[in-house]
């Protein structure tokens, strides 16, 4: 087993912990990540809904809550840091429906508030001007609050652009590597992990829905967080133009928000219900799609079922009503020394770029000796990606790479080009190459491109298809072959 040793180790290779290597990548210091899974991003911040939101038109963000601070403190930087690394960010705006008058006071107190917190642009759109901007919105709605601030972006692909320009900038990164175990020495922590020990001084603790467990290897767990279950569904492509804004919906007597957004892949993305649930149960079901999209269509109400392609859930960490359920944790240890705490529960990925910053200020103030790095390169920049170039474009890049003219998933119209450039920089997996370069994501969710996939990731890894996982670790897709098995049964 290796032995390791760095200034700051970094647990966690989500949105947040990526942010943090990114950051600290400015500076002439030795920084370790270390990441469970086999690609980055995996966690929360894939089970997302891709919306960087500033809460203008709600009081869940209260002004004195430390997690309003880093959501309206990130708001300007995200779109300048999504151009130095190369990742899609495009500005939806926002339209909160109303639908009486009763509603329309509670939103004219909310837009002044969101005025007083220093948050511009709100404004109130009639009937008309909502049927001209959204034509398929319900016609329930008397107007809307329209927030044009409001952005959404692709938070796996921020994650790896991230750390991508962190390993350019000198972090050392290690996927599929677990911490089990930490033990704290005077001047030191001892990290046991699945591939070796790492000695360290400082840890960053971004380790999501694990965070506190992670904490709780050095007593350094000194806030208590409960799971909560959301949902998301996806639709089809086709539908992509059927609404331009984020819009949503107060929640409903029974609780339920309902929120439909475009991405900036042109799906659109639903959330409907949040619930406590156990820790690591991903399951959904069909009734819980249906009953999504039944408020769904409280929204757009010529929605159907054969337009979800898919629905996915997802852990959002909230805390306990006496410091707020919607705080976040982004401090030292109040016990240990160097040891820093960070988990946002909901929005992390809108809060992501000061966060960032402001952990660099919590490792200096514990006592981390910071000096410029005269290398720091900010920019980095993304594969091409096929569908998105213009014809000319396309021709150029075929005639310098053959398998840029290679369509592998069609659905999605990716290349083998952009497989081969995906394991170039890092992918293993076949989920690795669904998020770096959407093959899998479209209607028939891979169902044409899986084998062909797993044949190229096999040829350029040079390893039998066999030992081709869909998320690494032993999730194996092909088991037996099938001749094989037959043979051996009879
Ligand atoms: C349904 C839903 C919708 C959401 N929508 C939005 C939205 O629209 N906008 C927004 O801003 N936010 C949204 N969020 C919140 C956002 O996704 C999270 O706040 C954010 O992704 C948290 O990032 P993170 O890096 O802290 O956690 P994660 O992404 O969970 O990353 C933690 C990482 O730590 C790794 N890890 C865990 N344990 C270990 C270990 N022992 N060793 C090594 N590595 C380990 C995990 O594998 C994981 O990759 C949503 C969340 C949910 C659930």
């Amino acid at each position: 087993m290796a032995q390791m040793e760095t200034e700051v180790l970094i647990i966690g290779g989500g949105v947040l912990g990526a942010v943090v290597a990114r950051e600290l990548s400015r500076y002439k210091v030795d920084v370790i990540l270390v990441e469970k899974e086999a690609d980055f991003g995996w966690g929360s911040t894939k089970t997302n809904m891709c919306i960087v939101c500033q809460g203008g038109d709600t009081l869940e963000f209260r002004p004195e809550y430390h997690r309003s601070k880093l959501v309206w403190t990130s708001m300007p930087l995200m779109e300048p840091l999504c151009q130095e690394i190369d990742v899609p960010f495009k500005r939806v705006g926002e339209l909160a429906l109303i639908r009486n008058n009763e509603e329309l006071s509670k939103f004219q107190k909310l837009k002044a508030r969101a005025e007083k917190l220093g948050m511009n642009g709100h404004q109130f759109i009639d009937q008309d001007t909502l049927r001209q901007m959204e034509p398929h919105v319900t016609r329930k709605a008397i107007g809307a609050l329209f927030d044009p601030n409001i952005a959404v972006v692709d938070p796996v692909r921020l994650t790896i652009a991230l750390i991508e320009n962190a390993i350019q900038n000198g972090v050392d990164v290690k996927r599929e590597t677990e911490v089990i175990e930490i033990d704290r020495g005077v001047n030191q922590f001892e990290v046991q992990t699945s591939r070796g020990t790492i000695q360290c001084r400082y840890i960053v603790n971004a380790a999501g829905t694990s965070v506190d467990k992670i904490a709780r290897f050095v007593d350094a767990d000194d806030f208590v967080l409960y799971p909560i279950r959301g949902y998301v569904g996806i639709l089809d492509k086709n539908l992509g133009d059927l609404v331009k804004h984020e819009i949503h919906m107060r929640p409903d007597e029974i609780g339920q928000m309902n929120i439909l957004t475009p991405s900036v892949h042109g799906n659109l993305f639903f959330g409907t219900t949040m619930q406590p649930a156990m820790r690591g149960d991903y399951s959904t079901t069909r009734k819980i799609a249906q009953i999504g999209l039944k408020n769904l269509q409280k929204i757009v109400p010529d929605l159907s079922e054969k337009d979800l392609i898919n629905a996915f859930a997802g852990f959002l960490m909230f805390r306990n009503w006496e410091v707020g359920w919607h705080e976040c944790v982004v401090q030292p240890s109040r016990k240990v020394p160097r040891f820093i705490n960070i988990c946002i529960g909901y929005p992390g990925v809108s809060a992501a770029p000061a966060t960032g910053r402001e952990v660099i200020e919590l490792l200096q103030r514990e006592g981390l000796k910071l000096e410029s790095n005269p290398k720091f390169n900010p920019t980095r920049k993304a594969p091409p990606v096929f569908n998105q170039l213009s014809e000319e474009k396309q021709r150029e890049l075929i005639s310098k790479d053959m398998r840029y003219g290679h369509v592998v998933c069609r659905c999605e119209t990716v290349t083998e080009g952009e497989i081969v450039a995906a394991i170039q920089r890092g992918a293993t997996t076949l989920d690795g190459i669904k998020f770096r370069t959407r093959a899998g994501m479209g209607r028939c969710q891979g169902g044409f491109c899986t084998p062909r996939v797993v044949k190229i990731l096999s040829r350029e890894l040079g390893v039998n298809e066999g030992k081709i996982t869909k998320k690494g670790w032993n999730s194996h897709l092909l088991l037996y072959k099938s001749k094989e098995l037959i043979e051996a049964q009879t």
